[in-house]
C-alpha cells in the first residue's frame, strides 16, 4: 500500500544535502506531505523546508497539496451519505 512512499524515501535519501530544484521538489512533495502529517521522519526536511520557504510557487503547490490530503484524511462527507434516501414514489 505504501510502496510508492517507501520509493520516495528512497529517492530522498539519495539526494544530495544541498540545493534541489523545483522539479525535484514536487517530486518529494507527497512524500514530505504525508510523513509531516502521519509525524514520520523524512530525511533531507531541512532542504525541503528551506526550498519551501524561498519559492512561492512550490509553497503554494505544497499548501494545495496538504489540503488535500488532510481532506482525504478526515472525510467530512462519507458519513453522513447513508442518511440520504430516495423519495419513494408511492404506487
Ligand atoms: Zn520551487
Amino acid at each position: 500500500m505504501h510502496q510508492a512512499f517507501f520509493h520516495w524515501i528512497e529517492i530522498l535519501y539519495a539526494t544530495q544535502e544541498h540545493e534541489i530544484d523545483c522539479k525535484q521538489f514536487q517530486n518529494y512533495l507527497p512524500a514530505f506531505v504525508e510523513a509531516e502529517l502521519s509525524q514520520l521522519p523524512l530525511p533531507h526536511t531541512a532542504v525541503l523546508k528551506s526550498h519551501l520557504q524561498q519559492c512561492p510557487d512550490c509553497h503554494e503547490i505544497y499548501e494545495g497539496l496538504r489540503l488535500v490530503v488532510v481532506a482525504e484524511a478526515i472525510e467530512p462527507f462519507s458519513s453522513g451519505a447513508a442518511e440520504f434516501s430516495p423519495i419513494p414514489t408511492g404506487d
